[in-house]
């Protein structure tokens, strides 16, 4: 009788580690499918680059000095990719208009020359990978809406032609929704679908081609914005992890909690990938969170997407932010010797034919899921209260930051 004894309370706890599977089924089953990689993999997304003041010039010139100092183990340099806005306002020729009719001027227009040419040599030497953001880091409708009512709007857009957008309130740095009244207005249908085609026709006259990856400005897109680009020919968008939709009464980003994972299929060919890690040294950001946020990433089988934007090698503080990039690839480089370095675009081919290279065996598979249910708090707690945390140890390999 003795092993009825023994026998009663584990069953029962197998039970219960069952039924808190069950009850996470939808992230158990997320976290095992999506794809784990075999190695360390380190992207630098640096947003907002474009028409803006001469000196971006150099910033730019700078960063592929620094970039192309540094080589993973195949050879190959860091990749930086650059969010691309093509256009600020012609404030001229609004103002001409009287502020009815809005003018853009164009990232081709000789005012940004010299900005455009930095930007090409980078790509030629292969550390930078243009990314579309967008025709502009607004939506145009909207700031002539807000340039009406708010006068420091209105400075801003007669500032041209070297202001930042990164000046401007948050909810109007949105493209793709009404951000000039708050909870913000949907765009029409028509309208979008005009506006992609523009901007993608803008982008392959300027880089030769149909952009692959598109990044939307402030995180804010709608399925008939991803429609539209994929119906022009993008193939992986570039996410916080999740959609957002709108901005709220308060301006903040409307996001549903619904998770995106790692090459994920969207609409039409489209691929998402996740970029929720961030290195932002005027933020205060060091080599130190980047190492991190990769090991973290690592472990869990996934590419770290590390955010950062043009502000932090433009402005006051650009040498120390240099300092601190050229630090954090240092480090990478000794830490994670496996490191490599590929562009957004390869690394959506690679989700789009799993069961290949790069992909992992079922050994690190399992490890990677462990850490990637560690993300998911209450699912968390529950196995480390019940202790199927201890159990699952138990039949996974340990979790490596180093994934060779
Ligand atoms: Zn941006």
């Amino acid at each position: 009788m003795m092993w009825w004894l023994l026998a009663l309370p584990a069953l029962w706890l197998l039970t219960l580690w069952l039924l808190i599977l069950l009850l996470f089924a939808g992230p158990v089953r997320a976290a095992w499918r999506e794809p784990v990689l075999r190695h360390p993999v380190l992207i630098i997304e640096s947003d907002d680059w474009g028409p803006g003041p001469a000196s971006h010039a150099q910033a730019l010139r700078s960063l592929r000095d620094l970039l192309t100092a540094h080589r993973d183990m195949t050879g190959r340099p860091p990749v930086m990719t650059l969010g691309l806005i093509l256009s600020l306002p012609d404030g001229e020729a609004i103002a001409a208009s009287d502020f009815t009719a809005y003018r853009a001027r164009l990232v081709t227009d000789p005012a940004y020359a010299d900005i455009l040419a930095a930007l090409r040599a980078g790509i030629d030497a292969g550390v930078f990978v243009p990314q579309l953001h967008g025709m502009a880091h607004y939506w145009p409708p909207a700031l002539m809406s807000a340039a009406r009512d708010d006068p420091a709007v209105r400075d801003w857009l007669l500032a041209g032609p070297h202001q930042e957008t990164e000046a401007l309130p948050s909810p109007l740095q949105s493209r793709w929704v009404d951000g000039s009244v708050l909870p913000s207005r949907p765009i029409p249908a028509e309208k979008i679908h005009s506006a992609v085609a523009e901007e993608v026709a803008l982008y392959r006259q300027v880089f030769g081609a149909a952009p692959e990856v598109v990044v939307p400005p402030t995180f804010v897109w709608t399925p008939e914005v991803e429609a539209a680009w994929a119906a022009h020919g993008v193939r992986a968008l570039v996410t916080p992890g999740r959609p957002c939709i709108g901005r709220d009464a308060q301006g903040r980003p409307v996001c549903a909690s619904t998770p995106i994972h790692n090459g994920q299929r969207g609409l039409g060919d489209i691929r998402y990938l996740v970029r929720d890690r961030y290195f932002e040294p005027a933020r205060g950001h060091r080599a130190e969170q980047g190492l991190l946020a990769l090991a973290g990433k690592t472990a869990q089988g996934r590419p770290c997407l590390l955010e950062t934007h043009r502000f932090n090698f433009t402005g006051a503080g650009a040498e120390a932010a240099l300092a601190e990039l050229d630090a954090l690839l240092r480090r990478v480089l000794a830490e994670h010797p496996t490191v490599r370095f590929i562009s957004p675009a390869e690394l959506a081919e690679h989700y789009r034919a799993p069961g290949v290279r790069p992909f992992a065996p079922l050994g690190r598979r399992l490890a990677a899921w462990k850490a990637r249910m560690q993300e998911v708090p209450r699912f968390a707690r529950l196995a480390r209260l019940t202790g199927l945390e201890w159990a699952l140890a138990g039949f996974t390999p340990r979790s490596r930051g180093k994934v060779t």
